[in-house]
């Protein structure tokens, strides 16, 4: 794991800059580059051939988007971050890696609107079979995976219902079969659940929500291991999607981010007082939100 003994706020502005590497500018340097030179032939030969580690084209990566890769995976507890050009860009790249003809994936009822269709009108037509399971109780998946179970996807609270999953048990079950799980931290992000440390394998992220926070971008990405993260990043966003975030944008969430703590502080508050105000008043009734909602 890549966290430091700094606070999540600290991190959230400092991790992984040194304004002495950039001629002292506080604020990370924005490389608008698509192509990166190599001084000679040879260069070019060691780079190309993957002998040599080092930047080369922006669809591939860039040292603007490198940076926050890296901070979002320390904010996630997790080894490697992606970033891309929006979070069904982040989606779309980590499931198309993941999945073929034949394979499913499960997921809970409800998903946020073009997730599901992405799934039911997209995957499905290239023969991914996807299942609905009420992931609200972890046990309901016990009977539902199969042998071709690849995935199991689910958020946390859910887009739009807040239907809460229990990352860690469901994790201990799709694990005993070999599935992958993958949550989608929107909602929660990482200052208030960290899935990887529950079990989850891949967290995906709109950041054009709560992650940028100004509404002025939109924006994806994905942690996990530096070996999926790989994957993704060489098959399903290189190839299978170009859902490449530009630097710009880049800059933007960076920027975002280092008030997530502030922001995420203040909405919960807010939250509690709405939550109480509602309780309190007696033509509100309770209700528990079930089904899929659809697109
Ligand atoms: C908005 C959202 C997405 C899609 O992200 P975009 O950045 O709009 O592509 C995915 N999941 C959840 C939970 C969302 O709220």
């Amino acid at each position: 794991m890549t966290t430091s003994s700094k606070s999540f706020s600290t991190r959230a502005i400092h991790y992984g800059y040194r304004p002495a590497d950039n001629e002292g500018a506080l604020t990370p340097p924005l490389h608008l580059t698509s192509t990166f030179a190599f001084e000679t032939a040879e260069a070019g030969g060691e780079i190309f051939s993957g002998d040599r580690h080092r930047h080369v084209y922006s669809r591939i990566s860039n040292p603007t988007l490198d940076l926050l890769e890296r901070r979002i995976a320390d904010l996630e507890e997790a080894e490697a971050g992606l970033a891309l050009a929006s979070g069904m860009g982040a989606i779309s790249a980590t499931l198309w890696t993941l999945v073929g003809p034949g394979d499913e994936i499960i997921v809970d009822n409800t998903l946020y609107g073009c997730t599901f269709s992405y799934m039911r009108h997209g995957l499905a037509k290239f023969g991914v079979k996807i299942t609905h399971v009420d992931l609200t109780d972890p046990e309901n998946l016990v009977g539902a995976m199969s042998e071709q179970t690849r995935v199991v996807y689910f958020e946390t609270p859910a887009n739009p219902n807040m239907r809460l999953v229990d990352i860690e048990r469901v994790a201990e079950i799709a694990h005993a079969k070999g599935a992958v799980v993958v949550v989608d931290n929107t909602y929660a992000t990482p200052y208030l659940t960290r899935p990887v440390t529950l079990g989850a394998d891949i967290v995906v992220h709109s950041a054009t929500k709560y992650l940028s926070g100004h509404g002025d971008v939109v924006a994806g990405l994905v942690v996990g291991t530096a070996e999926m993260i790989a994957n993704i990043r060489m098959f399903g966003m290189k190839d299978m999607t170009g859902a490449v975030m530009a630097p710009f944008n880049a800059m933007l969430v960076l920027r975002g981010i280092k008030t997530l703590k502030l922001r995420m502080d203040r909405h919960c508050e807010s939250a509690m007082i709405v939550a109480r105000m509602l309780d309190a008043c007696p033509v509100v009734k309770k209700s528990l939100v079930s089904g899929t909602t659809r697109f």
